[in-house]
């Protein structure tokens, strides 16, 4: 990997996303690009991604990055709402599948924040419990339950 310029040896240790072994998160500095790999050893170096996938990320909405980024299915998450939201109010052809479709995603993820509600802080426990009665409230409101 060259002289060692641009990169370095950083201090944070990371469950390496390809091989599920620990080792430390390095950057490798481009002028176009960041590269990312996990250092395990000498002879162990595992690539898990760029900063920024520009040329794949011209066929989507929105910039995919790599798994060194364990935030950017939350990120990725926001930025599908938004395109879904758009897409439900311009393109009234494929309404009904997509709406469909996010129905069923958001039955997934409200299963998902009531089972591990159980298993997190209190604290949290009661902000899931306390969005998804907004939820409700407003599907009374709207008369949707
Ligand atoms: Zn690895």
């Amino acid at each position: 990997m060259g002289s060692g310029k641009g990169r370095g040896l950083s201090s944070v240790f990371v469950v390496c996303p390809r091989c599920n072994n620990k080792g430390r998160l390095i950057e490798k500095r481009t002028p176009h690009n960041i590269y990312y790999y996990v250092y395990h050893s000498r002879n162990k170096l595992c690539y898990v991604g760029a900063g920024r996938y520009e040329y794949v990320s011209k066929l989507h909405d929105f910039e995919l990055r790599g798994a060194h980024d364990s935030k950017r299915y939350i990120d990725y998450l926001e930025f599908i709402v938004e395109i879904l939201g758009e897409a439900l109010r311009e393109d009234s052809k494929n309404r009904d599948e997509i709406v469909k479709s996010l129905v069923e995603a958001y039955i997934n993820i409200t299963e998902l924040l009531i089972e591990l509600s159980k298993e997190l802080d209190s604290d949290i426990a009661s902000r899931i419990a306390r969005a998804l009665e907004r939820v409700r409230a407003r599907c009374i409101r709207y008369e949707l339950s």
